[in-house]
């Protein structure tokens, strides 16, 4: 009887990847492949991840990214829960100047801020723009100028984990990275990987709230054309109570967030996670005033950032006593519910 040969494992490289999530369509443009590879040749171009040179199968993108892991674990969302909470918070940071520029109570900036000022962080990952808010730049802040230019949301598609790249060649090591939900898983599995030296390089992941990302190409589309605005015009972006806000210098023009589908990100129709779920910190909106923000502690770290800011009197912020908690996480607990539940599925993959 002959012997059956042992079964030859697939070593997992680009190819794989382009397979199984960017051909698809499942790619939300977080740049964790491009940062992650040890010889550059992934290069996100127009927001699509592209092979640039060659491939030495050495796997780093495939084991990083957050849609293959989902593809490959096929991991259980609980529809009724916002993910790990130790405490929780709402209010807006002190200082006017920063509530004035950000795009809600201006936690974010602050505790970045604070962070900086106290030494606790040598530099932030975070997300400016250089044309104007559709065109999203994430940006290694060295000082406080540099995060305070980057506060207030860009709704477009953000390959902020391109820069995870800077950070290593820039020796930090003492970062905090801000983020969208996709952004924090992809950095997550590069943290457990110890890929970049991500593990002892970042301090603190601090999450966003998210619906949706947007393609920019027919976001802007629907800017002009629908509404007779010019981006570059735009000085803030939000979305609220089932509508688009665009202020400019005329005042402020509105849309129904419905009428803005088509714009909506491919890769996002796949997402679970609206509050960051692998956060340290997680923070968002809904549920209170616009010029305020929920705060979820997830970790000890999260814990850590925030307790330095509430030490420096920066933050004007309640903390929700646990009994409290799903009284004020109605509205956020609904649309996590919601985006749950409406994500279209990931199909598994055999990868052996
Ligand atoms: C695409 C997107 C969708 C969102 N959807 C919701 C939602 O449905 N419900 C809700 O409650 N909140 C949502 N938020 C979060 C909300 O808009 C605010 O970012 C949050 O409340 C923090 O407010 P702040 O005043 O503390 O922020 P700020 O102090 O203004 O700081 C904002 C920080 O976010 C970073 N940032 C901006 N845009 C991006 C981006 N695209 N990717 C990564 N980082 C970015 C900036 O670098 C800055 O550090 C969303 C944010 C974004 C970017
Ligand atoms: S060398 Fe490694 S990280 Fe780079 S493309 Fe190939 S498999 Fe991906
Ligand atoms: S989702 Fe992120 S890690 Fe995965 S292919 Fe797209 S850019 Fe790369
Ligand atoms: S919906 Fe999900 S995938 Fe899309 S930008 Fe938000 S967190 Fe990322």
């Amino acid at each position: 009887m002959s012997e059956s040969k042992p079964k030859k494992k697939r070593r997992a490289n680009f190819a794989m990847l382009n397979r199984e999530v960017i051909k698809p369509g499942y790619c939300v443009s977080c740049g964790g492949c491009e940062a992650v590879c040890p010889v550059y040749v992934i290069s996100i171009e127009q927001l699509i991840p592209k092979l640039v040179g060659a491939c030495i199968s050495c796997g780093a993108c495939v084991d990083v990214c957050l849609r293959f892991k989902q593809r490959k674990e096929q991991p259980k969302y609980d529809d009724t829960s916002l993910g790990e909470i130790i405490e929780l918070y709402k209010g807006h940071s002190v200082f006017e100047n920063v509530r004035e520029k950000a795009q809600n109570g201006g936690i974010v900036t602050t505790l970045l801020l604070n962070a900086m000022s106290k030494g606790d962080i040598d530099s932030a990952l975070v997300t400016g723009h250089i044309t104007d808010l559709l065109s999203p730049v994430p940006v290694l802040a060295l000082n406080e100028l540099d995060i305070k230019k980057s506060a207030r949301s860009k709704y477009t598609l953000n390959p902020a984990l391109t820069k995870l790249t800077s950070i290593k060649l820039s020796q930090k090591n003492s970062v905090a990275v801000v983020g969208l939900p996709c952004h924090i898983d992809t950095l997550t599995n590069a943290i457990n990987m110890k890929n970049l030296g991500a593990d002892y390089r970042v301090k603190y992941k601090i999450g966003l709230f998210c619906m949706s990302s947007y393609d920019p190409r027919n976001f802007r589309n629907i800017i002009t054309q629908k509404l007779g605005l010019s981006a570059d015009e735009l000085s803030k972006t939000d979305c609220a109570r089932g509508k688009f806000f665009f202020v400019g210098s005329d005042g402020t023009t509105d849309i129904k967030i419905k009428e803005c589908a088509e714009a909506k990100a491919e890769g996002c129709k796949y997402c679970k996670d609206f509050s960051a779920e692998f956060a340290d910190i997680s923070i968002g909106n809904v549920g209170v005033d616009n010029d305020s923000n929920i705060i979820i502690i997830r970790t000890q770290a999260g814990k850590e950032l925030f307790d330095l800011a509430l030490k420096e009197n920066v933050l004007d912020v309640e903390k929700i006593e646990q009994d409290k908690w799903s009284e004020v996480l109605v509205a956020a607990l609904k649309l996590s519910s919601i985006k749950k539940k409406t994500a279209k599925p990931l199909p598994p993959i055999e990868t052996n």
